[in-house]
Parts: C-alpha cells; sequence; structure tokens
C-alpha cells in the first residue's frame, strides 16, 4: 500500500504535544476560503510523492529520540488526512507495535466508520471545528458541519482525547453568538483537553495564484492580538477548558 504524501515536518513543536514528525497527506474535499494550502486539494497533484508503508516507517523511526524526550510522536495532517485512512490506519498500527504515540489533525469531514476504525491505533485527535452554524459552515467551506460535530461527539464518547483547533477569520467565525455555542459545545465534551485558536493570516494567498485561482479573502484583515485574547477568554469562561493562541 502508498500514500500520497504533500511533504514532511520531522521536527514539529506545533501539532499535538512534544516533538513530533508531521506528515502532509495530499488531498481534500473541503474548499476552506483561509486555505493556506491549496496546493494538497488534488489528490492527483504531480507534486506528491507516494510512499509506502516501510519507507515512511524508516522516517518515523529515525526520530524514535525525540519522541521519548519530549512525549511526542507522529501527527497525519494535510490537506485532509483521513481520505487515505487504510494507509494511516497501516502506520498507526506499526507505531502501537513500536510504541510510537499517534495523533492525526483532521476536519473530520469524513464517514463515522472511519473515525470508528481508527480508534483503536489513535491517542489524539487535533480537530477542527470549522464553523458550528451550518450554514455558515457551507459558505466557509463548500460543506455543512453536520459530520464535522457528529465525528467530535464520537470520539468523545470513545475516550479519545481531543484537542480543538479554530481558525478566527474576522468576519466570519469571530460573532459572539457563534463562540458562545462553540464553546458550550465543547462544554459537553470531557474528552477535550485544550482549545487552540489559530489566528487568520494571507500567507497560503500567493499558492492561490499559482494555481490560478482567485484568493476570495483580500478584504480581510487578520485579527490583532486583542481581539484574539478577548475571544479565548470568552470561548475559555464558557467552555471551562483552557484555551491557547498559536
Ligand atoms: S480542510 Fe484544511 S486543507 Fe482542506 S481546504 Fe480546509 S484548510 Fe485547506
Amino acid at each position: 500500500m502508498k500514500g500520497k504524501i504533500h511533504s514532511i515536518d520531522t521536527f514539529s513543536t506545533l501539532d499535538g504535544p512534544g516533538i513530533r514528525t508531521v506528515i502532509f497527506m495530499q488531498g481534500c474535499a473541503l474548499r476552506c476560503k483561509y486555505c493556506h494550502n491549496p496546493d494538497t486539494w488534488a489528490i492527483d497533484s504531480p507534486d506528491a510523492r507516494d510512499y509506502g508503508v516501510e519507507e515512511l516507517m524508516e522516517v518515523i523511526i529515525r526520530n524514535r529520540p525525540y519522541y521519548e524526550a519530549s512525549g511526542g510522536g507522529i501527527t497525519f495532517s494535510g490537506g485532509e488526512p483521513l481520505l487515505q485512512h487504510r494507509f494511516i490506519k497501516e502506520i498507526f498500527e506499526y507505531c502501537r507495535q513500536e510504541k510510537i504515540s499517534t495523533a492525526y489533525d483532521s476536519s473530520l469531514y469524513i464517514s463515522s466508520q472511519v473515525v470508528l476504525d481508527l480508534i483503536p491505533f489513535t491517542d489524539l485527535v487535533l480537530a477542527d471545528i470549522k464553523h458550528i452554524n451550518t450554514e455558515k459552515s457551507k459558505s466557509l467551506t463548500g460543506v455543512d458541519n453536520r459530520l464535522n460535530l457528529e465525528n467530535i461527539k464520537l470520539l468523545n464518547e470513545s475516550k479519545v482525547r481531543i484537542w480543538i483547533r479554530y481558525v478566527v477569520l474576522p468576519g466570519w467565525t469571530d460573532a459572539y453568538e457563534d463562540l458562545e455555542k462553540t464553546a458550550l459545545f465543547i462544554r459537553n465534551l470531557p474528552m477535550v483537553e485544550r482549545v487552540d485558536l489559530l489566528p487568520y493570516h494571507s500567507l497560503g494567498s500567493h499558492k492561490w495564484k499559482l494555481l490560478g485561482l482567485e484568493y476570495p479573502l483580500h478584504e480581510v484583515k487578520p485579527p490583532s492580538l486583542s481581539h484574539l485574547e478577548e475571544l479565548a477568554q470568552l470561548l475559555s469562561s464558557l467552555s471551562q477548558r483552557p484555551v491557547y493562541l498559536a
């Protein structure tokens, strides 16, 4: 079995606990307006590289001393990594044997059966909430939020550790009533350990241009630090979880 991989970061401290090898998988069916990796969208991109299971495990195992020293491991990201769930399952099974911690970072807009199949081999999920409001989710990502929210609840019921990731996009995801609903949703999920607020930035806009796509958020400015801090305080007090600014 082969996995289509966009790129690999062998020393990340941003994608889960400790030092991690992050594998960015190729392919995503969503079209988030703020996406800074549109080059990961096409599953058949000629720029992606095929890796076999053994070949990728060699890369992963090479960093074992860092995982052991820092409490790290591996994280699959993307794109949407779960589009290649069979490959991920094989790698996760291998990591279990090697006692290497496993995580994936996903939008969770995917069949719940896929999430269920991976649960026995998954230590942590970095779960996006794109938008708590169905219609606004459709405008922002191209799809509604039903699977996203259902799968987060499923992970919680299955006692999988969850870190929530939420992009603050001014005018789109920062309305008080939406943040309030998001916080109350999180509050009812005991397996959510923390929330990471990710400020919108336009650093990926040049990639849209290179792909011949019109960047849809030219008019939107990144949120100010004081606005982010205000939202973090609101989310934290209502969700009763620690909120971090990424
Ligand atoms: S889910 Fe991630 S990779 Fe896919 S479009 Fe949205 S931001 Fe981009």
